[in-house]
């Protein structure tokens, strides 16, 4: 997984279909998957 890809503005991708994820307090949801991370995953 490459973390400093270019995505500095918490948009990362979604790791299974890399639509941008959006941020819901401090989870990263995907449109598609649902919460892909959470804070309580370590980045
Ligand atoms: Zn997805």
């Amino acid at each position: 997984m490459s973390d400093s890809a270019g995505d500095r503005r918490g948009g990362r991708p979604c790791p299974v279909c890399e639509t941008p994820l959006y941020r819901r307090h401090c989870k990263y949801v995907c449109p598609h998957h649902g919460v892909v991370y959470d804070c309580s995953d370590p980045f």
